[in-house]
């Protein structure tokens, strides 16, 4: 159901991860046990990628992907439909999709962290019943204008349901990176937080940030390795 590769293969010091696509110094696929075992999802995860997005370093599309059974990255910029998109038949109306319009979650409904919206960008006046049988949640993984642009693209999106995040923890990026979102979380954090919900998983989430922190682990290292060199260099 994936389009990532086997799990034989390993990033070289050479070629990029082929799971992950991250070099062999940030692929941390071999750390986390749900790549070799993926967690059966029931609500599906779509990822779509603009062709651009350039932050192979902190990216997290992937690594996201790789810990769901019924998860799919797509690198592109439109589709004709969502069927296309994923490679199967799929109704756009029962997916939610991410919003990136500036709608402030946390105003709407404080004690929500995920809010339902109306194509207005109100709260939905029943959130249960619009998150309820939800087939699958798509997230659009790139800067803001890379995401609009994807947006503005893919008319299928439209016919989503809008959901807005309020996240209760802020995002374990810290200051290392800028997101899209006003949520300001990582892809990898925002499909935690909507698979974990949606699916009364709470300890996907956390599973979710301890490989994003193994990431994030790694990244600083080889920061503070390299500003080291420089140090003793000059
Ligand atoms: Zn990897």
């Amino acid at each position: 159901m994936t389009d990532l590769a086997p799990p034989t293969e390993t990033a070289t010091a050479d070629a990029p991860c082929p799971r992950c696509h991250k070099s062999a110094a940030l692929c941390v696929c071999a750390e986390i046990p749900e790549v070799a075992r993926p967690i059966a999802n029931k609500i599906a995860l779509l990822i779509v990628q603009h062709p651009q997005e350039q932050d192979v370093d902190l990216g997290t599309a992937r690594l996201a992907a790789l810990h769901f059974k019924n998860a799919v990255v797509k690198v592109g910029l439109s589709w004709p439909s969502l069927g296309k998109a994923l490679g199967r038949d799929a109704d756009p109306k029962r997916w939610a999709i991410l919003y990136l319009g500036s709608v402030k979650a946390k105003e709407l409904m404080p004690n929500r962290e995920i809010v339902a919206l109306t194509r207005k960008g109100a709260a939905a006046p029943d959130q249960d019943a619009a998150l309820a049988n939800i087939d699958g949640i798509i997230l659009l993984d790139g800067t803001w204008s890379q995401a609009k642009a994807l947006w503005w693209r893919n008319a299928w999106m439209l016919k989503a349901q809008r959901v807005a995040l309020n996240p209760r923890h802020p995002s374990r990026y810290g200051k290392l990176r800028k997101e899209p979102r006003r949520d300001g979380l990582s892809t990898l954090e925002a499909a935690g937080l909507l698979l974990s919900r949606l699916e009364k998983k709470p300890e996907w989430e956390t599973m979710l940030w301890a490989s994003f922190d193994k990431l994030l682990l790694r990244y600083r290292t080889l920061r503070e390795a390299a500003k080291r060199a420089l140090a003793s260099d000059s």
